[in-house]
């Protein structure tokens, strides 16, 4: 395995110095974009990695995965999916034209920008401070990490300059899509983008999914097996942004990645993957992290498909 991983390594860093950090959210763009880690947790919990492995990060988009599992785990499946759909848009992630043209108000699914603020208004709670509290003891259990925190920075970076998010929330109340305050929404909303993690915990993430939603080092269930079905569905058809259908061509498994630079993917009954760089595509994706997901569905035979 390790042999495998410094292999997917070698041949992702050859794009090293490619592409370029986020920048519309003035603290990514700070990044190293020189760091590069890949991480493997296999389903007897025990985690392989080459690189950058222990450098943090902020989750960005990939905590909208954990958003929708806190959202399913409070809220069940009719509540969620009352007020969101799961049909990819092919729109990049903070599109609101759909919101606008789309044949029901709700947003099209839980992994676009508009998605995952209509997700975050299913954790319950006694205020923005409760509700994010529950999200983030639960990110604490799936990525095995109970000294998880939100990186303040990048948070106050990101509601300060949020503006397109706001207006994708604030056009879905009007809309009745959504109900309650927009900037308590956008606080649990941004505060879970800025969850920090390294490239081993969401490899962990990845095994939880793949392990159909038993944590593999405690044995626990951390998501229910319908649940985890779910969000590897929408993973498969709307986690890598609007290349979601090449992704799954050339690598062929859920994965979700995040504009900090992250990719997490999770394989059925196999194992989860993390990687970690920053330099971004034109889509969002991180470069290297994709030549790093190919190499390693072919070395190891992982596509679904
Ligand atoms: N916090 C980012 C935003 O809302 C997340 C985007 C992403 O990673 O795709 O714009």
């Amino acid at each position: 395995m390790q042999r495998i991983i410094q292999e997917a390594y070698r041949y992702a860093s050859y794009s090293l110095g490619e592409g370029a950090p986020a920048d519309y959210i003035p603290e990514l763009a700070k990044a190293d974009t020189g760091r590069l880690a890949v991480s493997i947790t296999d389903l007897a919990g025990r985690t392989h990695s080459v690189g950058d492995s222990q450098i943090r990060f902020t989750m960005q988009s990939i905590s909208k995965v954990v958003l929708l599992a806190a959202a399913l785990h409070f809220s069940g499946f009719d509540g969620v999916f009352a007020r969101v759909g799961v049909e990819p848009t092919g729109d990049p992630f903070n599109s609101i034209v759909r919101l606008e043209t789309g044949s029901s108000n709700r947003p099209s699914n839980p992994m676009i920008n508009a998605g995952a603020i209509a997700v975050t208004t299913c954790i319950p709670g006694d205020g923005p401070a409760q509700r994010f509290e529950r999200v983030l003891e639960y990110a604490r259990s799936l990525l095995d990490n109970p000294e998880l925190d939100f990186d303040r920075e990048v948070y106050r970076s990101e509601s300060e300059t949020g503006d397109r998010n706001r207006a994708l929330a604030y056009m879905m109340r009007a809309d009745h899509a959504i109900t309650g305050s927009v900037p308590e929404h956008l606080e649990v909303y941004f505060k879970a983008c800025s969850l920090l993690v390294n490239c081993e915990e969401i490899s962990f993430l990845g095994a939880v999914l793949a392990n159909n939603g038993v944590s593999p080092r405690s044995g626990r269930m951390l998501i229910e097996p319908f649940h985890v079905k779910v969000i590897r569905s929408l993973m498969c058809t709307c986690g890598m942004y609007d290349a979601s259908g090449e992704f799954a061509l050339r690598v062929g498994i859920p994965a979700k990645s995040g504009v900090g630079g992250g990719i997490m993917g999770a394989v059925p009954n196999r194992m989860g993957i993390g990687t970690y760089c920053p330099a971004l595509d034109s889509k969002g994706n991180s470069l290297c992290g994709l030549r790093a997901m190919e190499y390693l569905s072919q070395a190891l035979n992982l596509s679904l498909f």
